[in-house]
């Protein structure tokens, strides 16, 4: 995605392609800490970069990461329903959801130190979580 100064229309609208359901989503690859999908035709459309997922993540912080990585690529988050705010691309969660930053830091910071950098397990895949978690698929 080309950089756009946040507070244009033209940011506002970038972002709201970004979750346009209507427009194909794929799975593009890993990268060392994030999943990069693309979403829309090709050429065009646009890269959603998402927190990557881990075998070894305790239940409630993977479950914390499924929310927030529908969140990413929907726009509106699974747990509290909060929307993106296309103005700033941030989302406002509701203070106990489990997606929000304050709720997710932690844990996160927790198990990455106690695993390190090459114990983290195998990587899991988004439609793999979508199959087990709801029985949807991936767009
Ligand atoms: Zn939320």
């Amino acid at each position: 995605m080309t950089h756009l100064e946040p507070g244009t229309a033209r940011h506002a609208a970038e972002i709201a392609r970004v979750f346009d359901g209507r427009q194909p989503l794929r799975f593009l690859k890993h990268l060392p800490n994030d999943d990069a999908f693309h979403r829309g035709e090709q050429p065009g459309g646009a890269v959603i970069s998402v927190v990557g997922m881990w075998d070894s993540m305790p239940p409630p912080l993977l479950d914390a990461v499924r929310a927030r990585r529908e969140a990413s690529l929907t726009g509106r988050c699974p747990t509290c329903d909060a929307v993106c705010d296309v103005r700033t691309g941030a989302f406002w969660h509701e203070n106990d959801c489990h997606a929000g930053d304050p709720m997710i830091e932690r844990p996160m910071v927790a198990w990455a130190r106690k695993v390190g950098r090459f114990a983290r397990g195998r990587r899991l895949l988004e439609d793999e979580y979508r199959r087990s978690s709801d029985g949807r698929t991936a767009e």
